[in-house]
């Protein structure tokens, strides 16, 4: 799909679901990474991610340009357009846009993961949190050189 063709479908979407029109430019953008779309507050211009496209389809991809025209639509007559605020929760809502400024599989960014373990020295009880299980006889304390045990959160 070409910038011209998502042009059009943007600014249907906007007539159909919106009542009015959408005046400013569309465009894929390659670099967008973590997100399905955006929309730039300076320019009003609306952003999509030609992956998702690929990855979820013409209706996810419709949804996040309804949740960018929830934005665009707002902004430009000066409501609350951000994230918390309750108009756009409503609109977003009325029009069936998605929740999120949607993020790809694999690129939801890397969450830290939880610390699930501790290991526990047996001479002092100094504690040391660990994510990933570990063979507790490979460590030493490292405050006495004691023995450590692992023990589950
Ligand atoms: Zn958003
Ligand atoms: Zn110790």
């Amino acid at each position: 799909m070409e910038n011209e063709e998502l042009q059009q479908w943007i600014e249907q979407v906007s007539l159909d679901h919106f009542g009015v029109p959408f005046t400013h430019e569309a465009l894929f953008n390659r670099r967008l990474t973590t997100t399905g779309g955006r929309y730039m507050l300076k320019s009003h211009r609306i952003e999509i991610n030609p992956h998702q496209l690929e990855v979820y389809g013409r209706e996810e991809v419709e949804k996040i340009i309804k949740h960018e025209l929830c934005h665009y639509h707002l902004h430009i007559r000066g409501r609350g357009y951000q994230h918390r605020d309750p108009e756009f929760k409503a609109l977003l809502q009325k029009v069936g846009g998605s929740r999120f400024c949607q993020s790809l599989p694999g690129s939801k960014g890397r969450k830290p993961l939880p610390y699930r373990y501790k290991l526990v020295c047996k001479s002092c009880g100094t504690e040391y949190l660990r994510k990933r299980k570990v063979d507790p006889k490979r460590y030493r304390c490292g405050r006495c050189a004691g023995k450590l045990k692992m023990v589950d959160l």
